[in-house]
C-alpha cells in the first residue's frame, strides 16, 4: 500500500497553502478528486462510476461531476436520463460567471445509487459538437456545474474529466483546485507518450497524484481459469508511472463491465458480490487511504 499523500490546507488556494495563486478551491467539497486518462475509450467513465459507488459504499457523501466534454457517458452508465429539453445553458452560464450564487438558484443535482451527479450531457444538446473546441464555453459551463449544482456538501467530489491533454482538459485544471487525480490506463498506454504526457500535465498544474489504475489488464479464460495478457505490455512495462505513482488496481477485460455501462447499473450494483465490484470496492478502500480520508475522517478504515 503506498503512503497517504497528506492533507491538503483548507481555506487556502494551494496544497502549499500560498495564497492567491492557482485556481480556486470549491468550497463545500472536502475533496476534489479527478479521475483522467491521456487518452479516450480507456475505461475512465467505468472506473470514475465504480470508484464513486465504491467511496459512498465506505459510508462518504459523494458526487460525480461529469465533465468529459468529449463523450459524457456517465448518464448513459448510470441510468439517468434528461427529461424534455436540454437546460438553458444561455441564462446557467451568467449566473455562474457572476459568482455568487443564491441557494434558491441551484439546479439539484440527480440523485442515483447513493450518489449525487450531473453531467454536461445532460446540459448540452446530443447534437452539439461544438464544446470541445470552445475552450470559453467548457470553463463557463464547468465553472456553472460545480458553484450552481447543489453537491450537498459531499466528503469527495469526482470529476471524469476529458480524456488527453487538450485544451478541454487544460481549461478545466485552470477552473478548479483539484486535491488529486486517479490516473486510468491501459497496458499498452503504459509504453506510449500518452500516460507520461497526461502524468507531466497533472504535475505541472500541480495536482498531487492520487494513483493509476489499469484498466483492460488481461483476460481471464473462462474455460481455464488462466489470465490472458490481451495487450502487449511494451518494453518498460509500468516504468512510465514512476515509483511515487502507486498502481492502486488493475481490472480485468469483462463483458460484464461493458453490459453495466449500456444497461445503466453498474457493476457494484448489477453484481455487488462478483469479482469486478470487489475490485472496485478495494479501489475505493485504497483511494481513501491515500487521501487520508479513513484516517482523518472517522470513516471505516
Ligand atoms: P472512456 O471514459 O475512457 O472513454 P469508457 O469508460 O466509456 O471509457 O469505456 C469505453 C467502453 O469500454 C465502454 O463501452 C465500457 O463499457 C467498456 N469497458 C471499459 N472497461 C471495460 C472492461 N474492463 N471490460 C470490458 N469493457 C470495458
Amino acid at each position: 500500500m503506498a503512503a497517504p499523500m497528506g492533507r491538503p490546507e483548507s481555506g487556502s488556494d494551494r496544497a502549499d497553502g500560498a495564497p492567491g495563486a492557482g485556481p480556486p478551491r470549491l468550497s463545500g467539497a472536502r475533496r476534489v478528486i479527478a479521475v483522467a486518462s491521456g487518452k479516450g475509450g480507456v475505461g475512465k467513465s467505468t472506473v470514475a462510476v465504480n470508484l464513486a459507488l465504491g467511496l459512498a459504499g465506505r459510508g462518504l457523501r459523494v458526487g460525480l461531476l461529469d465533465a468529459d466534454v468529449h463523450g459524457p457517458n456517465v448518464p448513459l452508465m448510470l441510468g439517468v436520463r434528461r427529461r424534455g429539453e436540454a437546460a438553458d445553458w444561455g441564462a446557467i452560464v451568467p449566473l455562474a460567471t457572476a459568482g455568487e450564487i443564491s441557494p434558491g438558484q441551484r439546479l439539484p443535482a440527480l440523485d442515483r445509487y447513493g450518489l449525487k451527479t450531473m453531467s454536461v450531457g445532460l446540459l448540452v444538446g446530443e447534437d452539439q459538437p461544438a464544446l470541445v473546441d470552445n475552450a470559453p464555453l467548457v470553463g463557463l459551463l464547468v465553472r456553472g456545474l460545480l458553484s450552481l449544482v447543489d453537491w450537498g456538501e459531499p466528503d469527495v467530489l469526482l470529476l471524469d474529466l476529458p480524456p488527453g491533454t487538450g485544451e478541454p482538459q487544460a481549461t478545466i485544471l485552470r477552473t478548479v483546485r483539484l486535491d488529486g487525480v486517479v490516473l486510468v490506463v491501459t497496458p499498452q498506454d503504459l509504453a506510449r507518450l500518452d500516460t507520461g504526457r497526461a502524468l507531466a500535465a497533472f504535475r505541472a498544474a500541480d495536482v498531487p497524484i492520487v494513483g493509476a489504475v489499469e484498466n483492460m489488464s488481461f483476460l481471464l479464460c473462462p474455460g481455464c481459469g488462466d489470465r490472458i495478457q490481451v495487450f502487449h505490455r511494451g518494453r518498460v512495462p509500468r516504468a512510465v508511472l514512476g515509483d511515487d505513482v502507486p498502481l492502486l488496481a488493475e481490472i480485468p477485460i469483462d463483458p460484464a463491465l461493458s453490459e453495466a455501462a449500456d444497461t445503466g447499473r453498474p457493476v457494484l450494483i448489477a453484481d455487488p458480490d462478483g469479482p469486478q465490484a470487489a475490485r472496485f470496492r478495494d479501489l475505493a478502500a485504497a483511494v481513501a487511504e491515500r487521501l487520508g480520508i479513513a484516517r482523518e475522517w472517522g470513516v471505516d478504515g
